[in-house]
């Protein structure tokens, strides 16, 4: 279905409805992401020196659980009751223990500590932010919760080849299942609508903000973190043209 309506979904949770949820493993494939990433975010971490760890986006806890399974002393935090509950149950499945929370990124001080070495928001999460205020706030929601030193890694889809109608997934990262398949079903500079369609023909959509891989670094260093890095699919050295995710790295001074 292509429609040219673009009245953006800014209701995140109300996106991850039960019935997406469910299939949200089937559709990342746990096995082979953690091939995927050949240990990037677990190398990105300790070389920062990182104990305490916030995943900011947990979804269904695959960071959280891998990230703890590697030692890191991981809260798992997420905005979406329905998300939350799924990181629970996979916590407990893989036997690891850790503080899960339910929070906005914009509440977040109300709701973590903040004394965390890393924060990670990861799986093309940021993008839920429609509104540039609140992408400021909640980068400053994170520098604020990170201790001196510490580190944000937060990514998204290559959007700058996404608005250009360069719409391509590898399937080596991220979305690994084999099962559905993901097109774009709408995108402009505001709005970018994907389509996920599964075995049975079922589909879902999600809304998000097509954002430009120059435009989160910049927001990133005005809101005070000293240095960023970009990766493409995991790698310094890439073809923006040609990856289907970036990485910001941005380290606290
Ligand atoms: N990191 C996971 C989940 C990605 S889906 C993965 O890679 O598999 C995006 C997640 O971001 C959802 O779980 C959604 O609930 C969460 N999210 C989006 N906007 C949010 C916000 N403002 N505050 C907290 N969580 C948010």
């Amino acid at each position: 279905m292509t429609t040219n309506t673009a009245t953006p979904a800014d209701d995140f949770a109300g996106q991850y409805i039960p019935t997406l949820v469910d299939r949200w493993d089937e559709l990342i494939d746990w096995e082979l992401r953690e091939q995927g990433e050949q240990g990037f975010f677990v190398e990105i971490l300790a070389e920062a020196g990182a104990r305490r760890v916030l995943d900011a986006a947990s979804g269904t806890g695959y960071h959280s659980v891998m990230l703890a399974r590697h030692g890191f002393d991981v809260t798992a935090a997420d905005g979406s009751a329905e998300m939350i509950d799924r990181t629970r149950a996979n916590a407990a499945r893989h036997g690891q223990r850790f503080p899960v929370v339910r929070t906005d990124w914009r509440e977040l001080r109300d709701h973590v500590d903040g004394r965390y070495d890393a924060i990670v928001c990861l799986g093309s999460s940021f993008p839920h932010l429609f509104q540039e205020s609140d992408r400021r706030a909640v980068l400053a929601e994170f520098h604020e919760a990170l201790n001196p030193g510490g580190v944000l890694v937060v990514d998204h889809r290559n959007f700058d080849s996404i608005r250009r109608h360069r719409y391509q997934s590898s399937g080596n990262y991220y979305y690994c299942g084999t099962g559905a398949s993901v097109s774009v079903a709408h995108i402009d500079d505001r709005l970018c609508r994907f389509r996920y369609e599964f075995p049975d023909r079922s589909t879902h959509h999600l809304e998000v903000y097509p954002i430009l891989s120059a435009e989160l670094s910049g927001l990133l260093r005005e809101s005070g973190f000293d240095s960023v890095e970009e990766f493409g699919d995991f790698r310094r050295d890439f073809d923006r043209d040609e990856v289907d995710f970036v990485i910001h790295v941005a380290r606290k001074a």
